[in-house]
């Protein structure tokens, strides 16, 4: 599986570009890291990515998943998955019914879900804890619980956009070790945008900067 990205760009309505056309290609297991300066469109990359730009932006260039072109194809065909910052868990859902909201459809009948459920918990470190409310969780607990929710619905490419900035340093060392042996054991790529250089550090992967059209050389 691997992730495709040839002269992407995106602009607001007649605006020019955000950013200049990005080629990256992201392996099986790979976490690619992109940084650049607030507001210069690394969540919208990531929109353009997953097939949810907001209305009025545009995109030119082509997302390919495993040689698939899937530019033209809407987010749920695309099976992007996508994790970040504020990733709350649904508030009226026990932790176990969150998990099971993210599951493939592909796994059915109530027995075989539950147990799907019960596994990824006990994975994530959060064994026996189907029936609890989210709100009772640490602020790691709920991390690997929505990471969790997330690999549930079998994304063939993962998208993480800040995802361990409301951690603590302590507790995001450990939810950051516990996301990428994820992503390498699933053998998926995954491109992470990033303002801490210890993340980018972290993924052993290619780190690139988003730079307006005309900057640099
Ligand atoms: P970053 O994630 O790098 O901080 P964003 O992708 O969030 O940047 O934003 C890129 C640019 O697009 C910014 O100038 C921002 O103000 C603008 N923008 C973001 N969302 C919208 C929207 N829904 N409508 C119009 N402009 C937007
Ligand atoms: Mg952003």
């Amino acid at each position: 599986m691997t992730l495709e990205i040839k002269g992407l760009s995106v602009r607001y309505r007649q605006e020019p570009s955000l950013f200049a056309p990005l080629d990256l290609c992201i392996e099986s297991g790979e976490v690619a890291t992109v940084m650049g300066p607030s507001g210069i469109g690394k969540s919208t990359l990531l929109d353009a990515i997953g097939g949810h730009l907001a209305a009025g932006f545009t995109m030119t260039g082509s997302v390919r998943l495993d040689g698939r072109e899937v530019t033209q194809l809407p987010p749920e065909a695309r099976r992007i998955g996508l994790m970040f910052q504020d990733a709350a868990l649904f508030p009226h859902l026990s932790v176990g019914d969150n998990l099971a909201f993210g599951l493939a459809r592909a796994i059915g009948g109530r027995a075989a879900r539950r147990a799907a459920v019960e596994a990824a918990l006990e994975q994530a470190g959060l064994g026996g804890l189907y029936e609890r409310d989210p709100a009772t969780l640490s602020g790691g607990q709920r991390a690997r619980a929505a990471l969790m929710r997330t690999l549930l619905a079998d994304p063939q490419a993962l998208l993480l956009d800040e995802p361990f900035s409301r951690l603590d340093a302590a507790r995001r060392a450990a939810v950051r070790g516990f996301t990428f042996a994820h992503i390498r054991d699933r053998a998926i790529p995954a491109l992470m945008v990033t303002h801490d250089p210890a993340d980018a550090e972290a993924t052993g992967g290619q780190v690139l900067s988003l730079v307006t059209e005309g900057a640099g050389g």
